[in-house]
């Protein structure tokens, strides 16, 4: 017999028990409704743990609709202006976890991510969440006024669904692509998935000119040329650079490969200053390589000067090629071969298109009480406590609404 056909109906099962499905559980119950957590894992809030290395950088200080990725750049507003990074720094103070700004807005804890997973466990456990770990979600059906999960040993009901289940990043940490499959099953729409906040891989000769200088890194202006037409220049994003031996990571590459497409090119400023080489203008200055990298060390590492001047060597040191240097050297520009993938993506970007849903709360427009929050959505944050940001304002907005 079914494991559960003789279970109760709630009025909502959150399948997923991450960042934002835990916030909706615990914000649903609070609202006097008989709510059901399930999750796949053996402990809730996996990735909160290995979040900002193992800090969890919670949320960001200056978080502005400007800070996500869409198909509709406007979707979020709603969510966001009616759960801000204050109401979640509210939170946090009232379970008393020491926190700190480490920086451009980004909050991140004193001692470690648990704090945030307990805080989680304790609003659900408060408001009378009943939880389910271990229970893998393979679909949901209607199933009269309300919907049918199917878990992999039995069907749970509830009057409505949140689905929680996040992206594709991190497969061992327990993504699935389910909550894609629930949408698309119910005939909405789903923006391709695909690994964003990712480091992006040489291509052809540039592996054999940078790879070898692996572990050094500068900071750098980072943006995304697009080929398409129709797609406009990404935002530039200011932080470091790492030069890994497979490509290129750091928080300026993870930003920037949000926006990059395959065969697209990624631009760098490597000296984010004026005038680098202008010392060698002077019609007294030597102008030689030696000179030139003298001038560039005190930018960038020595090596990473070095080789850099090796491959942009001018013909001649005239006025015209020193200029010439200069604008090469704030647009060092590459074609990444790829992207290092879900293994070692932070989010996928795409998701459930929003154009299927209810910007306040959240619930599929042709399909009424199934609402799909966090990361599952094709709304995708930048580096720095965004993406969390989402999960507990789109938490809060559906949960506003059962
Ligand atoms: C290494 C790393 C560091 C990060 N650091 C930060 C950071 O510091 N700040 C920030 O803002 N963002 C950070 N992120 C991104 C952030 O973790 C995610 O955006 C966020 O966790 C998304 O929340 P979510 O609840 O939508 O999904 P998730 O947290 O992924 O939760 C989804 C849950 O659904 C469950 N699930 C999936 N499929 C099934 C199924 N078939 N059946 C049952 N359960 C299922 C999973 O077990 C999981 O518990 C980081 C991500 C990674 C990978």
């Amino acid at each position: 017999m079914d494991a559960f056909e003789s279970a109760p109906v709630y009025d909502c099962i959150v399948l997923g028990a991450g960042a934002a499905g835990m916030l909706c559980a615990a914000e649903t119950a609070k609202r006097g409704r008989r709510v059901l957590l399930v999750d796949a894992g053996e402990r809730a809030g996996r990735k909160i743990l290995i979040s900002g290395g193992g800090r969890c950088n919670f949320t960001n200080m200056h978080c502005t609709p400007a800070n996500f990725l869409s198909e509709n750049p406007h979707f979020a507003k709603s969510a966001l202006a009616r759960y801000t990074a204050q109401d979640f720094i509210a939170l946090v103070q009232k379970h008393r976890i020491p926190f700190h700004e480490k920086t451009l807005g980004q909050l991140f804890c004193d001692h470690s991510a648990q704090a945030i997973v307990t805080m989680l466990e304790a609003e659900c456990r408060d408001a009378g969440v009943e939880t389910r770990m271990r229970t893998q979600v393979l679909g949901v059906l209607a199933d009269g006024d309300g919907f049918a999960v199917r878990v992999l040993n039995g069907t749970l009901k509830a009057r409505t669904v949140v689905v929680a289940t996040g992206g594709l990043s991190i497969p061992k940490m327990g993504a699935t692509g389910v909550g894609y499959d629930v949408a698309r099953a119910f005939g909405l729409k789903v923006v391709e998935p695909r690994p964003a906040l990712v480091p992006l891989t040489f291509h052809g000769d540039d592996a054999e000119h940078w790879a070898d200088l692996s572990g050094l890194s500068a900071e750098v202006v980072a943006t995304a040329v697009p080929v398409a037409k129709q797609r406009v220049a990404s935002p530039t994003f200011r932080e470091k650079l790492l030069i890994t031996h497979r490509g290129l990571s750091g928080p300026a590459v993870l930003q920037i490969s949000s926006y990059v497409r395959a065969g697209e090119k990624v631009r760098f400023d490597l000296v984010p200053e004026d005038g680098v080489f202008a010392p060698m203008l002077d019609s007294r200055a030597i102008r030689d390589a030696q000179t030139a990298y003298g001038l560039l060390r005190q930018w960038l590492p020595a090596r990473l000067a070095e080789r850099w001047l090796e491959l942009n060597l001018p013909a001649d040191w005239k006025n015209a090629s020193i200029a010439a240097l200069e604008t090469q050297l704030h647009a060092w520009t590459l074609t990444p071969g790829g992207d290092e993938g879900y293994a070692k993506a932070e989010v996928t970007a795409g998701g459930v298109s929003t154009a299927e849903l209810d910007s306040t709360t959240m619930q599929a427009k042709r399909v009424p009480g199934l609402a799909f929050i966090g990361e599952v959505v094709d709304v995708t944050g930048h580096l720095g406590g965004h993406n969390f940001q989402w999960a507990w304002a789109s938490a809060v907005a559906a949960a506003q609404a059962l």
